[in-house]
């Protein structure tokens, strides 16, 4: 078969949220995008290729979810004017079988417009093993569309699906509605009809919808279809909805056959376990339980204490060949903290290995610049990578398996109150990822008020870039300052972040940001089991991202860091223990009493002080490079040249360091680094993500509220940790700025009466 004579197929996938679209996409390009069960994850559409029809080339879009054609958010406004602007050539409307009523209502809309449709039954294997049957024939003949039982996740019945859209591309459809039309109903079609548009049944029922964008897309019929629609008393948009969930549930509903008892125990199961997940009361603590659990496994020093079980006290013992890599100070470490020690052996092996290649003393700096700097500086992010993969494993687990989307809706009710809805949540919890993704999905959100809010409290949800930062530096707190577990400290951080976020949200939601926001529908997806296949792709993805960074942007960020802090302003080469005439610690020493007020300033002292002013700077290019910087200085502070420490020891040693030359280091300073580095302006690639997304003019003022919550949070909890007694300051503060928001928005709710009235 020759390139030209190829045939070229347009199939668009269109169908609710949670539907199974992407999964089918992927299944039928071998693409591995996002699959999240949750509704609202595709949010911009994406294509690619299906080939195994011969001499035809389906080239298939996964279009973003939508409940309806009647556009209430950004995404269904793309769904939509894809398929009426760019004329697929079939249009494959995918339906959760499991959820038939909800889903057809949007078939019902799309039967409407003039384009060859085939529908696609998914999740057929859950109908399956609940023992019921979906009778495909019979709905197609009611439809008047090809309807094909698939699995998309199992790959059941997709090229038989591929084969009909085939057909079906190729013989023009007339559109069909399912409503019967009254005689308002029919003018208004003749009007669209005499205007020659195309789909005019579409067209003219959702002009009688009083649809916003047919208004703007025809205005002459639409304005036509208001004329005829002012001499009826009928609301047709009540009367349209009715008269299709009325058609569904006569025609359709029944052609669910056989739900066995079982599967009607089924259901009752997961409404159970909903009865608990969501409780009003239990929700938030057992969320609360299980983010515990996650942190203690993949970061806590301590997991287990063995206490009297003397053999696995001999096994594990001091000085037996597994203290420090399973065991410490009586106490098993977690799965997470001793994958991270393997690595940091295999690295500081290798690290090791190659610096012994360099025996000449003429090649000391080059030995220094491959181990410490380029060498120290990947090692220091693939180091953590396994923790940042298990904590990324156990937020997968939670997403797919349908738990956050339980966790979404506890946080509406709450939200709610501060004019966010549960929709937001989900862009939130997707930072705790990374907040490039999460920024870009606050698309789903309705209002622009709101996405704005969204976008500005994403950094505050700490990615999986920061999780280094809190670990390192939340272990030297544990170690050497006393605190308890680091995992609590970690789970700390990330709960303040949370809070912060609810705060900053209530607080611009009652003043610069004064808005209604609309209700928020939500359909909590029935509970999967998480698929290996999706889990793996998900971490595959994650970790590619890690690796790809390590290897450029932190890479280059570890050769500028080694140069400024071997060469000095004249260019003589400066050896470790001169570091602290190099050009980068005079450039530390120049911003440091930035951070005073933060507790890791000027106090810290000239000698090594620079260091943590350097850090928090270079995390604005990627957070990794926070941690990276801090293994970096950490080693060569060691002055051994094959460090092979983890990223713990290297913080230790800059500490030890830092109070060694009569700096002043306290744990409030090392908490608020945590937490400024946490809230301040996120990395490069998500402020260019920002960009993107906020409105024109919003960036500025989104980067100022970064910085200025950064640097208050950072002191407050400087202050507070360090000198307990100014808690009563901060709350004080809080709460002044809470009665001024309260009062503010008073007020203006006055003065926009005042007006009205
Ligand atoms: P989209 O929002 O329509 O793109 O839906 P996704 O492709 O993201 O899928 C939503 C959820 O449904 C994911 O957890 C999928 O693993 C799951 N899923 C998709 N197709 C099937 C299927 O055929 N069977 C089962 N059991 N689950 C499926
Ligand atoms: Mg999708």
């Amino acid at each position: 078969m020759k390139e030209h004579e190829e045939r070229r197929i347009r199939v668009a996938l269109l169908g609710n949220p949670n539907s199974g679209k992407t999964t089918l996409f992927n299944a039928l390009t071998g693409a591995t995008a996002y699959v999240g069960n949750w509704p609202g994850v595709t949010v911009e559409k994406r294509s690619g290729v299906y080939r195994r029809i011969k001499g035809i080339k389906l080239e298939i879009v996964d279009l973003p979810g939508i409940y309806s054609l009647s556009p209430y958010s950004p995404e269904e406004e793309i769904a939509r004017n894809y398929i009426i602007d760019e004329h697929p050539d079939v249009v494959i409307n995918v339906v959760d079988a499991t959820n038939l009523e909800r889903n057809l209502y949007m078939s019902t809309q799309l039967l409407e417009m003039d384009v060859p449709s085939v529908i696609a039954l998914n999740m057929s294997d859950i109908l399956d093993k609940e023992g019921k049957q979906l009778q495909a024939a019979q709905l197609a003949k009611v439809l008047g569309v090809p309807v094909v039982s698939i699995s998309a996740l199992k790959g059941k019945g997709i090229h038989e699906l591929m084969e009909k859209a085939k057909e079906a591309a190729s013989t023009p459809r007339e559109g069909r509605t399912v409503l019967s039309l009254d005689k308002t109903m029919e003018d208004a079609l003749d009007a669209y009809r005499k205007a020659g548009i195309e789909s005019p049944l579409f067209h003219a029922i959702k002009a009688m919808e009083k649809d916003e964008l047919e208004a703007k897309k025809n205005p002459g019929p639409y304005k036509e279809v208001t004329g005829i629609l002012s001499s009826s008393e009928k609301d047709y948009e009540i009367e349209i909805a009715d008269g299709r969930y009325a058609f569904i549930e006569k025609e359709c509903a029944p052609l669910q056959a056989g739900r066995p008892k079982e599967a009607r125990e089924k259901l009752n199961f997961s409404d159970k376990v909903d009865k608990v997940l969501t409780n009003r009361f239990a929700g938030i603590p057992i969320f609360a339980v299980l983010l515990f659990l996650i942190f203690h496994i993949v970061f806590s020093e301590d997991f287990l204490y063995l206490s009297a079980s003397g053999a696995i006290q001999g096994t594990f013992a001091e000085g037996t060949m597994w203290e420090g890599l399973f065991y410490a100070d009586g106490a098993i470490m977690s799965p997470g903290v001793i994958l991270a020690n393997f690595v940091n052996c295999l690295t500081g092996g290798l690290t090791t290995a190659v610096s012994g290649w360099f025996t000449d003393p003429s090649l000391i700096p080059l030995q220094g610049f491959i181990c410490d700097g380029v060498l120290g500086g990947l090692f220091a992010v693939i180091g953590f990578i396994p923790q940042i993969l298990f904590l990324f494993l156990f937020f997968s687990i939670l997403e797919d398996s349908g738990y956050m989307a339980r966790v979404a809706f506890i946080f509406d009710r709450i939200f709610r109150r501060f004019g966010l809805s549960g929709r937001a949540f989900l862009p939130m919890i997707m930072g705790f990822g990374c907040s490039v993704p999460a920024m870009i999905n606050t698309r789903t959100l309705v209002t622009e008020k709101e996405r704005i809010q969204t976008i500005r409290v994403i950094p505050f949800f700490s990615c999986m870039a920061k999780a280094p930062i809190l670990a390192a530096v939340a272990g030297v707190l544990a170690s050497d300052f006393g605190w308890v577990a680091s995992d609590l400290i970690a789970l700390g951080v990330y709960v303040f972040g949370m809070i912060i976020a609810i705060v900053s949200i209530l607080v611009m939601h009652l003043t610069t940001m004064r808005e209604k926001v609309p209700p928020f529908i939500m359909e909590l997806p029935s509970y999967h089991l998480p698929q290996a296949r999706a889990l793996g792709i998900h971490i595959w993805d994650k970790a590619k991202h890690f690796f790809k960074k390590a290897f450029t942007i932190i890479f280059l960020t570890t050769i500028i860091i080694w140069v400024l802090s071997h060469f000095s302003w004249d260019y003589t080469y400066l050896a470790n223990n001169q570091i602290n005439e190099s050009v980068l610690a005079d450039i530390g020493r120049l911003i440091q009493p930035l951070f005073t007020p933060l507790g890791f300033g000027s106090q810290l002292g000239t000698a090594w002080g620079w260091a943590f002013a350097v850090t928090a700077i270079t995390g604005l290019i990627a957070k990794e490079n926070v941690i990276m910087t801090m293994a970096y200085l950490g080693a060569a502070i060691l002055h051994i040249e094959e460090f092979g420490g983890s990223d713990v020891e290297a913080v230790q040693a800059l500490v030890e360091a830092v109070t060694s030359t009569g700096g002043v280091l306290t744990s409030g300073a090392l908490f608020a680094f945590i937490m400024f580095n946490v809230l301040t302006i996120p990395c490069f690639a998500a402020v260019a993500t920002a960009h993107a997304e906020l409105p024109k003019g919003k960036l500025k003022w989104t980067l100022l509220f970064w910085l200025v919550v950064s640097y208050v949070g950072g002191t407050s909890f400087y202050l507070m940790i360090d000198y307990p007694w100014t808690i009563a300051i901060v709350a004080a503060l809080l709460a002044g700025l809470f009665a001024f928001a309260y009062f503010y928005n008073k007020k203006m709710n006055e003065k926009e009466r005042g007006v009205t009235a």
